[in-house]
């Protein structure tokens, strides 16, 4: 039934095409996926030529890009936040494909910037949106221009076809995601109003695994830990050093760094992760099948847990974590410095309270001069619900693609625009369109040669076009008459 109901089937495309375009008129036009898969491409491409590097941003010029695409389409859009934004040139964007407002909005959400890219590393211009091989190259292709190109063609394709919406759609794409986040920060708190009707949110942080051309899971994020980076230092006196003395700060910071890196966070399953593990327990089989059906009970068995947390990902998604990155003492060799620093990168879970983590932290050190300071606020917990429409529509959405697959919920460790819109009540998921091969998406995101297949930009609007048709609720709309 399902698949007599969806657009997907060419024969039916075909028919509808030919003798019922009169009536496919009035009910809402059917939509030509490979044409439309080529549109998405077209306009990727261009949206990849302008460059965003962040800093300094200029997401000014991708905003006016989309507007024009908007405006064009009649899709009401408005440019925002010019002056709010730092330094010149910035912009978020707002637009809005009404319903009948029966039901709530859905906001599909992308950042416009993107991270450096040294061409020098890179076998094409990272600023070409060059097509070549089946793919479009360019900084940007899967994070996150890629998606957001996704959302608009899939929004328009909509408008287009006529489909009835009881929510409305909402296209947000911010400024400086990569940096600060300001540009999610401005948007919430200037603009609140404009989302207040929003029930759901989209947008990075979805985690499919796709391993040599076979789908593992569909990941959508409901979680991600929480940054909380931390600039420890200590404070000397500076002298020659030929003349040690106990006022060199160095040796001090060093003696904490070694307690740090010593100390072992405590474990902890969290909801998300704990069926994340019962997802994936499908996959192993024997003992290890076992562990991961009841992963809290695994942790307490010691070959379990060293298996367990042998993997770097799971062992980041269990605890809150501590990474040592950065250490400055003197910068001459002859030179006892005034100070001494080091930065740590902590990622705490959604549930950890960060206070509490920092008085564990200096009890840990046990030394009064070792000062930590906050380089990072961290962003308001992120821990959305399972059991909703919209996280149902997704997995009829995939299971339409993929009957066999699961969708579960992997945490992210790294960190999003999401917990900024949670904050306001909206219930975020990490969703991510493609099938990227994990080699390609760990070459990719922030590296060299980000690219995506023409294939999947096809695969995504399809896929999200679904995912908001049934996530209307009711009556399933559909395109063909
Ligand atoms: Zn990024």
């Amino acid at each position: 039934m399902r698949r007599l109901l969806s657009p997907v089937c060419p024969l039916l495309l075909a028919l509808s095409l030919t003798s019922t375009a009169l009536s496919a008129q009035q009910a809402g036009k059917p939509i030509n996926w490979d044409q439309l898969r080529d549109e998405t491409v077209r306009v990727l491409a261009d949206y990849l030529k302008i460059n965003t590097t962040n800093p300094p941003g200029n997401e000014l010029q991708t905003a006016r890009y989309l507007k024009r695409i908007l405006d064009r389409e009649g899709i009401e859009a408005r440019i925002l936040d010019t002056a709010e934004l730092k330094p010149a040139g910035r912009a978020n964007l707002y637009a809005r494909l009404k319903g009948n407002g029966s039901r709530k909005a859905i906001a599909l959400v992308h950042h416009m910037d993107v991270v450096p890219a040294d061409p020098r590393y890179w076998s094409v211009d990272p600023f070409s949106g060059l097509l070549k091989d089946g793919y479009i190259w360019g900084r940007g292709a899967l994070d996150m221009k890629g998606e957001g190109i996704v959302h608009l063609m899939a929004m328009i394709a909509i408008k287009r076809s006529g489909m009835p919406l009881n929510r409305d759609i909402v296209f947000i794409a911010n400024s400086d995601e990569e940096l600060d986040g300001s540009g999610a920060e401005v948007f919430v708190n200037r603009h609140a109003d404009l989302i207040k009707d929003v029930e759901y949110l989209i947008t990075a942080g979805g985690d499919n695994k796709f391993e040599n051309g076979k789908l593992a899971y569909y990941g959508v994020g409901i979680a991600e830990k929480r940054t909380f980076w931390q600039h420890v230092v200590v404070r000397g006196t500076p002298s020659h050093g030929s003349r040690p003395t106990t006022k060199n700060p160095v040796p001090r910071l060093v003696a904490a760094l070694d307690r740090i890196a010593k100390y072992e966070t405590p474990l902890h399953v969290t909801p998300g992760v704990d069926k994340y593990f019962r997802d994936i327990a499908s996959s192993y089989t024997g003992e290890q099948k076992q562990w991961l059906s009841n992963v809290a009970a695994a942790l307490e068995n010691p070959s379990a847990r060293a298996w367990i947390l042998s993997d770097v990902y799971w062992n980041a998604i269990l605890r809150n974590t501590i990474s040592l990155t950065g250490l400055k003492g003197s910068n001459k060799t002859n030179v006892i410095p005034a100070e001494a620093s080091a930065n740590l990168d902590v990622r705490l879970l959604p549930d950890a309270d960060p206070q509490q983590f920092l008085a564990t932290l200096q009890g840990v050190v046990g030394d009064s001069a070792v000062h930590f300071e906050n380089e990072l606020n961290p962003k308001p917990p992120l821990e959305s619900p399972i059991e909703t429409d919209f996280f149902h529509a997704i997995e009829r959405a995939a299971h339409d693609r993929d009957p066999n697959a699961y969708v579960t919920t992997p945490m992210l460790t790294g960190a999003t625009d999401r917990p900024t819109y949670r904050k306001l009540g909206i219930v975020t998921y990490g969703f991510d369109p493609f099938k990227v091969e994990t080699s390609d998406a760990q070459r990719g995101v922030h590296g060299n040669d980000e690219r995506i297949s023409v294939a999947n930009v096809g695969f995504g609007v399809h896929f999200l076009y679904d995912v908001l048709r049934y996530a209307q609720g009711g009556q399933t709309p559909s395109v063909t008459p």
